[in-house]
This record gives structure tokens, sequence and C-alpha cells, in this order.
């Protein structure tokens, strides 16, 4: 097959090769939705007794596995599906309509079970309308099932191959986490966005902004991908497969030479030191900061930590997750920030549905002040943290000082509760224009600012971060940006200061960052040697 070159942008950088893993939504794709003749409706018929027999199988294993490792009432929601799929009159239905209507099993299915959903979402009681949830389930599991896809699609990833998707969600980033992915292509991802920073994170290499890609790649074909350029290769040939080669092994030699003075401290040619922290999101990420040479975790995104749940975790379950994710930095400085959730972080048990511009709307802070049981859990877990570790918390989305005030009287009133008489201490995210703006009179309530130039990019430009439509005017590196991290450093000029938006992991922007007077950058784990050396290089 001859080769095939599509270009996009960088979401995470470096180089990667391998095996084509294509992730679809199968419910956004045509190929199982199409109009048959007569002689075919016994074999859609027989196409679809196969997806019930096969997800009545899946759904047995799933409520054992569940029953086995989570000990809960959970299984029963699996083995409710069980039932509602043997439902002998909702079968019925899918045959008479594949029958009557001459369309495929798949449309069948997807027209039955959604008016089975809308009658149960107009129904009033709370149980009717989760049954509407799972009707909705069962009709993806089966339309997965008939279109060949066998469970959450990333579960299956290979180690070692390319995934290949349409976009990534946060909670795809969950089990993507998890598996060993060479690199990552996408149709859509913005450059602000958090498939992007997930990515740097764990130093996955992706691309996206490549139109109609999930239809162009073979299953099983080959996939290069050169991130730090942008560009992907389908199905490389010989020549460009050796290329590849040497770049990828001088990439290798660059990174373990930066690698090897990791651990030495970042100081600029002419004697300035620099703090380099880590931001991560889960014990692995944090390891390897430590074995990359941070010096402490300058932002812990707990988001994480609700993620792949169905309801929060109490206090002791969060403490614990929360420890694990820290214990590799127990000697260092750990600035730990609130659950950031809303907008573009929706969480399975949020109810988003009513805002209608949910950036400008309840998130990170705005969003607990809403939820007092999730804030002061959260708080509660961080104080009893706070006897363990050099612990900073971190308040997300401020727009006022009086928001910082009110989680100081919070914590003050939990830390009484629990005999804790030495507070964390208690700092702002500046990432809304008004919060960076009054700096200073967000300096009274706050002993710390957290510089999150991504959101800030996206209010200053009034451009979503997570819409590739409007990426172009996503621009974190623009003078406005730093003359506002400028104008924070000059009003406040002994405030202990950080920039721990995506800017410092750019190797490119280190030196404006630091010409603004900032002396703490935080940023993905893998970014940090290179960033480090950046930096003595850099003659102030
Ligand atoms: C930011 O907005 O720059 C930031 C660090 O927070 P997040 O990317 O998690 O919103
Ligand atoms: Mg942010």
């Amino acid at each position: 097959m001859k080769q095939k070159t599509l270009e996009g942008k960088t979401l995470s950088p470096g180089l990667a090769i391998g095996t084509a893993f294509i992730y679809r939504d199968v419910l956004k794709t045509p190929d199982e939705f199409y109009d048959i003749d007569e002689d075919q409706v016994d074999q859609e018929i027989r196409r679809f007794d196969g997806a019930v027999e096969h997800v009545a199988g899946l759904l047995t294993e799933l409520a054992a596995s569940v029953e086995k490792e989570m000990n809960d009432s959970m299984s029963g929601v699996f083995d409710a599906h069980s039932i509602i799929l043997q439902d002998a009159s909702l079968g019925n239905e899918v045959r008479e309509k594949i029958r009557n209507e001459l369309v495929s099993a798949a449309s069948a299915v997807r027209a039955v079970f959604r008016r089975w959903e809308r009658r149960f979402k107009a129904m009033d009681a709370e149980v009717s309308r989760q049954k509407a949830d799972d009707m909705r389930d069962l009709s993806r599991r089966l339309i997965h099932s008939l279109a060949g896809i066998r469970s959450h699609a990333l579960e299956k990833l290979p180690a070692g191959s390319v995934l290949v998707a349409n976009r990534l969600l946060p909670s795809d980033t969950i089990v993507l986490g998890r598996k060993k992915a060479a690199g990552a292509i996408l149709e859509k991802g913005g450059t602000g966005s958090h498939a992007a920073l997930f990515a740097r994170e764990i130093g996955l290499p992706c691309v996206a902004g490549l139109d109609g890609l999930v239809n162009k790649v073979a299953g099983d074909g080959t996939v290069l991908v050169d991130a730090d350029r942008g560009v992907v290769v389908l199905d490389p040939d010989e020549s460009t497969r050796s290329a590849y080669e040497k770049k990828r092994s001088a990439h290798t030699q660059a990174f373990s030479r930066a690698k090897k003075d990791a651990a030495k401290s970042a100081v600029t040619q002419d004697g300035t030191r620099i703090a380099v922290l880590a931001n991560v999101g889960c014990p692995e990420d944090t390891a390897n900061a430590v074995d990359n040479g941070a010096e402490g975790v300058g932002l812990y995104r707990t988001e994480r930590l609700y993620l792949d749940k169905s309801r929060p975790p109490d206090c002791e379950a969060l403490l614990e997750e929360l420890r694990a994710t820290l214990l590799p930095a127990a000697e260092l400085p750990v600035y730990v920030r609130l659950l950031d959730a809303g907008a573009d972080k929706p969480l399975p048990f949020m109810d988003t549905s009513r805002e209608a511009n949910p950036a400008l709307g309840k998130r990170g802070i705005r969003y607990l002040f809403d939820a007092p049981e999730l804030l002061s859990t959260q708080l509660k877990a961080l104080l009893r943290l706070s006897t363990e570790f050099n612990l900073h918390i971190i308040v997300p989305m401020v727009t006022l000082p009086s928001e910082m005030e009110r989680v100081r009287s919070l914590l003050a009133e939990e830390a009484e509760q629990l005999n804790i008489t030495t507070l964390p201490k208690l700092g702002a995210m500046i990432e809304t224009p008004a919060a960076a703006l009054g700096a200073e009179a967000m300096s009274g309530p706050a002993d710390f600012f957290s510089l999150g130039t991504n959101d800030l990019t996206q209010y200053v430009f009034a451009t979503d971060r997570e819409n590739p439509s409007v990426d172009h005017y996503f621009k974190d590196a623009h003078p406005a940006i730093f003359r506002l991290i400028r104008m924070v450093r000059q009003d406040l000029p002994d405030m202990d200061i950080s920039v721990c938006g995506e800017l410092a992991g750019y190797p490119e922007h280190v030196e404006k960052i630091l010409r603004c007077g900032i002396r703490t950058l935080s940023t993905a784990p893998a970014l940090i040697p290179r960033i480090k050396e950046t930096i003595r290089n850099i003659r102030l």
C-alpha cells in the first residue's frame, strides 16, 4: 500500500510508530444503520438474536467481576440490564421493525430503544429516569455488538499501538492511562483541551485536527506519528521508516542527556535558580515526575479521582487515593487542587444539563460551593493529609477574593473539628482575567498563586479550549498572556507565584516566562528534563 501523509497539529510532542487501533463511537458512525431488502430480513433478525446473546453473556461476566472486585450493589445494575434484554416483547418489537420497515438490526434497535428511553424519561419517578439511562446503555451495547466491537474499545487496546479516534473524552483517558499506547491521533482536539494535557502528562505523542481520519486508517495498518511536527504517515515505506528510526534515536539520546542531569537543580547561566515541579494526576505520574527530577508536585489535578465513579469517594477513600498519588513526593512540597469539575470536565454524578454556557457557569469553586458535602469531604481529607505532607491547597476557577475568604473560613472550621492547629497554605488558581487583573485584592486571602495559563487563555481570548473550530484563537503564548503574567508578578513582588499551565512545558517559551519574573514552573513529568536543560541555557 502506498504511504499517505496527513498534517495536523501537535497536542503532545514525541515520536511513535505502531499498529493502528481504531476507536469509534458506534452511535455516531453510519455503518450499522442501513435499509435492507426483503430477502435480508431473516439474516438481520439472526444478527439481532446473536447480539442479544452476546450482550447477555457480557452482562453476566460484568456482574460477576464487579461483585468480586467492588463487593457492592453495582453488580445489580448489570443483572437488571440482563432482565430488560431478555424481555420478550422488547425483542419482538425490534424483530417487527426489521420485518415491517426493512431496516438493519442496528437501526431497529436504535429506534425501539430510543422510543422506550423517551417514554421512561417522560415519567416523573426517579426510578423511571434511571430506566431511560438503562435503555440507552443497552442499545449502545447491542449496537457495539452488531458492529463487531467487543466491550469498551480502549480496554482492548494492545500495548504499543497507535490509538486512532474521533476525539478523547476525559473518561476515556481513565482507561487509556492504564494502557501503554505508543501514540494517539485524533480527528478533533484543541491545543488547550484536556485530551492534550492528559497526553502531555503521560508523555503520549499526540496529533489532532485530522479530518475524516477514522475512515482513512486501516484497522491493522502501521501508523507513524511525528508529533514534533504534527505529521502522521499511514503505511510508511522503507525510507520513511528508516528516517524515522534515525530521528527517534536522536530523540532518545537527547532525552537521556537531559535526563542525566535531571536530578540537579535548574540554574540559568547568570545564576538564577528556577524551581521545576510537576503536574500530576495519578501515582504513576508522581513516580515518573520524581524520577525525572521534579522538585515537588506543583499541581495535582484531582479530577481523575472522580471521573470513573458513579458517586463521589468518601473521606477515607479520598485520603487513601490522594496519599497514594503524593507518596513518591513525600519529602517535597506538594500543591493539591480542589476538584475542578464542570464545563470541559463534567463528572458522572454531576447534573450539568441545565447550563447553556457551562464554561461561564458553575465550574471549579462555584460548583463546590453548590455541593457543600463534596467540598467538606475534600477539605477534611486534605487537612488530615497535611499532617503527613508539606501540603498546599489550590482553589480552582476563582474570580473573587470573597471566594478565597469563604474557603479559608470553611477550612478553619473543618480544622477545628479535627483538632488540627497548623493549617496548610491556601492559594488561588489565577486563571480568569478577573483574578489576574485583581491579583492585588486576591493576595489578601491567598497565600500563593498558581497561574493557570490554559483557562486564562480560554477566557482572555473568549475561545472554548475544547472546541477545535476556534483553536486558532487559543493563543497561550500571545503577548496578552505574558503581559498578564508580568503584571501579576509586578503587582506582588513577594508573592509565591508559579506557572502551571501548559505554557510552562514549551521549551521555546520558558525564557519569556522567566523574563516576566516567574521563578517556579510546574509541568508534565515527561517534559521536566528538557525544561530544566532549557533553563540552564538561558541568560536572563
Ligand atoms: C490551567 O487552566 O492552566 C490549569 C493548569 O488547569 P486545567 O488545565 O486543569 O484547567
Ligand atoms: Mg484551569
